[in-house]
């Protein structure tokens, strides 16, 4: 997997015990962490995106998100709109749902 080679270090940037950027990269690399590789790295990349929504319902009806399609990127708003939900809508049953979208993009 790994292709960075020990031979595109450069010695002289090795200073108080910092590694130059390709022994960085290299190292980096080992541990798992992808962030600086190439494309000859040949890792997927890995994006992970989360959202917050709230469902309601009545009884045992289908949960539902209610008017427009809010999506949120933070919790906290999520269940600040789960309180509003919950004090103005009483007859309904409230729930807040977590969206963990992950996508994978990989050279073949
Ligand atoms: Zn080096
Ligand atoms: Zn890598």
């Amino acid at each position: 997997m790994a292709s960075t080679t020990d031979s595109d270090c450069i010695p002289r940037e090795h200073t108080d015990g910092e590694p130059c950027g390709p022994c960085e990269r290299r190292q980096a690399h080992a541990e798992g962490e992808h962030a600086f590789c190439g494309d000859e790295c040949g890792a997927p990349q890995v994006e992970q995106s989360i959202t917050y929504r709230v469902e309601s319902r009545i009884g045992g009806d289908e949960w539902q998100t209610l008017g427009v399609r809010f999506h949120y990127a933070e919790q906290a708003k999520a269940e600040r709109r789960l309180a509003e939900k919950r004090e103005r809508l009483p007859h309904m049953q409230h729930r807040l749902i977590r969206r963990i979208t992950t996508t994978i993009e990989e050279v073949l």
